[in-house]
């Protein structure tokens, strides 16, 4: 006898793994090169120089410690480093123990929402959404409430928003930059958000926490501001990644930042230090502790997905397809071309062209194109595109 909902979990992947492991296969059977997989969303660029350069100096300047444990919430150290680049940036003044290091910002969430839930307790996610939010709320036996997407920009829409709020609010998650839209809340929407929740936390007498899922904060295009939300809203919890901005998915490092401005400050933090111990996420790798807090103030070069969202825009849109333009992040959310988002995935993929269906996400008639790919295979993927849109003239 398992746990039926942890078996379910196991056996049924996620609609993203499938269709990459699809991928996989296909492309030993037919070619790597006659396989266009826009799945998943693995950086295509490389890290910065100084990310390897750190820790190959490290491993040989510290072979004793650099593998050793470190404290379960990470290293001072690096947590100050951390500390040091946000307010460097951001002319904030948090210092090393309001960090817990984590496995990357899948790992922050879930500490996130089994440190605050209690019974009944309610978490409020717009859609569309990176599709694990379902599955970390739920494993801390919380409710996920779903706003429907505003599918004109995939902004806010407050009306909905603010009657999903109730008692039962213990939070509401944002990801800005978005996957899968790419779309980046502007400040004044921030703000606007912002002043909605102190008015409802005021309203039922305790706080509502605003999650801020940034692992694409660094990832905007033409100038785009992504503004700092604890700056906007106290009562802002961030879970942070160096996966996408460093390009460093497979090191698993990020962190939660409870700053002590935020309501009840010193028991959020303990809390979300206990669900790590909970679930056993406890000293984060520790040689990436140290590599990531002395490269924290690098990105990787952006440029190409830049390049390759303007290459798709354009092109997407020449052939019919309808497109939000993406501020960020490196996804492109277009429509489908029929209301069945996963019949249309499915005909793609007969041309070995692999999406995803937006029904995971949350918004069903759209797809999600995961554009952090070689330029080149969008340029030889594009007459694919152009076919599929002629199969449904
Ligand atoms: N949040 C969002 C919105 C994501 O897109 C991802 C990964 O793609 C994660 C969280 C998880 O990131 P990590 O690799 O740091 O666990």
């Amino acid at each position: 006898m398992v746990s039926e909902r942890m078996r379910g979990l196991g056996t049924a992947r996620s609609v993203i793994r499938e269709l990459f492991e699809y991928g996989n296969a296909r492309a030993a059977h037919v070619g790597r090169e006659n396989v266009f997989d826009f799945s998943i969303g693995n950086p295509s660029v490389p890290s910065p120089d100084a990310v390897n350069e750190t820790a190959i100096r490290l491993l040989r300047e510290q072979p004793d410690q650099i593998h050793a444990y470190t404290s379960a919430q990470g290293a001072a150290d690096a947590r100050q480093r951390f500390a040091d680049s946000l307010n460097r940036r951001f002319g904030t003044d948090y210092t090393a123990d309001r960090f817990y290091l984590t496995v990357g910002a899948a790992a922050s969430l879930c500490c996130v929402f089994n440190g605050l839930s209690c019974p009944g307790d309610e978490f409020v996610v717009f859609a569309p959404y990176f599709p694990e939010y379902k599955v970390f709320i739920e494993g801390a036996g919380a409710k996920m409430v779903l706003i429907p997407p505003e599918v004109e920009a995939f902004q806010i829409d407050f009306d909905i928003f603010e009657r999903s709020l109730s008692q039962h609010t213990k939070g509401v998650l944002i990801n800005s930059p978005n996957n899968p839209s790419g779309t980046v809340y502007s400040r004044e929407t921030l703000e606007r958000l912002a002043g909605i929740l102190t008015r409802k936390s005021q309203e039922y007498g305790h706080p509502i926490y605003l999650i801020s899922d940034e692992p694409y904060r660094e990832i905007v295009y033409a100038g785009v501001e992504v503004p700092w939300v604890p700056s906007l809203y106290r009562d802002t919890i961030v879970c942070y990644s160096f996966s996408k901005s460093l390009s460093l998915p497979g090191e698993r490092l990020g962190y939660v930042l409870v700053p002590k401005e935020a309501a009840e400050s010193g028991d959020v933090y303990a809390a979300v230090a206990g669900a790590g111990r909970s679930l056993g996420y406890v000293c984060a790798p520790s040689l990436f502790q140290q590599v990531t807090s002395r490269c924290c103030d690098l990105t990787s070069d952006i440029k190409v997905y830049e390049e390759n969202a303007r290459l798709l825009v354009t092109s997407l849109r020449e052939m019919g397809y309808h497109v939000v333009e993406p501020q960020g992040a490196f996804y492109l959310f277009p429509r489908t071309l029929e209301a069945d988002d996963a019949a249309f995935c499915e005909r793609a993929k007969k041309l070995d062209l692999l999406i995803v269906p937006g029904s995971g996400f949350g918004a069903p008639g759209h797809t999600r194109i995961s554009y952090c790919v070689q330029t080149d295979m969008i340029r030889r993927a594009l007459p694919k595109f152009k076919e599929l849109a002629e199969s449904y003239r």
